[in-house]
């Protein structure tokens, strides 16, 4: 698909040097350049300035902020590559922080649309849910975002060996995790799901879970297996969440998604069987949407189905079904 990476989380050909989060010398050297910033997070949110909050914000390694001890579980600064200009760039986890006096009742909810001010940062530059801003950033701000947040909340989880048990510790600028108990390296981990546009003549198959809200459907999806292929791992799906048999698959797009840690694959299968047969405990309902019907969802107008949800890779695929783009 050659629009494939402009999905929201699409590659914008970070350099992430990867070969000197080991090397203690070319690290102290990024993190005293002169040009040489920091992004913050705070319980999974990224500070972001701007009237939209569409940018994200950077701090000196010399601020303060960096050095009062908010750090929780990715207690070191992370190394996440170089700009195009050769500025060195970094991300550090202040959840530590306790706002005084601030809305912090749906942080870590599905929809958050509280935002946090630290006092040290300007006005303005405010800890924000990265899904609720997520399509206003530019492609290598989401980038950065989305790494960031994924890496940080691997930390948050990973403390400890998961062979011996014992406390593991921050190496490779934050790319990874070592026992001194037992040796064992543990890398940030990549959950592969697939998503799938499942066409059958001029309609696409939708479904939607317990508790979404009235009209939202989305594609179906589900987590690769281990020994599984793409292909098989869409085919069982669909097969057990809404019966239908599923022949040609083809690879389309692939979107991280760090919510926590996602590599979602977005793939086009054929359905050769159109009777619908759901799996109540997997999903509430399935159904086949004609284009002209999705048409007018996307549009906002069609009386039962809501639009998908922009960003999300769901919406990507079908925006690109719609127009036909999917080549
Ligand atoms: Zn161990």
């Amino acid at each position: 698909m050659k629009r494939a990476e402009q999905v929201t989380f699409g590659g914008s050909g970070l350099n992430r040097a990867a070969h000197i989060r080991n090397d203690a010398v070319a690290l102290t050297e990024a993190r005293q350049h002169p040009q040489a910033a920091c992004i913050l997070l705070w319980r999974g949110k990224v500070m972001v300035h701007g009237d939209r909050l569409d940018k994200l914000s950077w701090v000196t390694m010399a601020h303060p902020i960096l050095k009062a001890g908010y750090q929780t579980a990715a207690e070191e600064i992370i190394f996440l590559g170089f700009e195009d200009d050769g500025a060195p760039s970094f991300a550090l986890d202040i959840s530590g922080w306790e706002p005084v006096g601030q809305d912090i009742s749906s942080v870590g909810a599905f929809v958050d649309r509280t935002e946090q001010q630290h006092p040290d940062c300007p006005p303005g530059h405010v800890f924000a849910e990265l899904r609720r801003i997520m399509t206003r950033l530019s492609p290598r701000d989401a980038e950065l975002a989305a790494t960031a947040k994924a890496v940080i909340g691997w930390h948050e989880t990973h403390q400890f060996c998961a062979r011996c048990g014992a406390p593991s510790e921050i190496v490779q600028a934050g790319w990874q995790r070592s026992c001194d108990a037992c040796g064992a390296q543990h890398f940030p981990r990549t959950d592969p799901v697939v998503i799938m546009l499942i066409t059958h003549g001029d309609s696409v198959l939708m479904g939607r879970s317990p508790g979404w809200p009235e009209g939202m459907y989305s594609l179906l999806a589900g987590f690769v297996e281990p020994g599984e292929t793409l292909e098989a791992a869409v085919r069982r799906e669909v097969m057990e969440e809404a019966g239908v048999k599923v022949g040609q698959v083809d690879y389309l797009s692939s979107q991280p998604w760090p919510f926590p840690s996602s590599l979602m694959f977005g793939c086009a299968g054929e359905a050769l069987s159109h009777e619908i047969e759901i799996d109540p405990i997997e999903i509430e309902d399935a159904i086949w949407v004609t284009r002209q019907d999705m048409m007018r969802a996307f549009a906002g107008e069609h009386p039962e189905i809501l639009p998908a949800r922009e960003g999300a890779i769901a919406h990507f695929l079908l925006e690109n079904w719609l127009a036909d783009t999917l080549d």
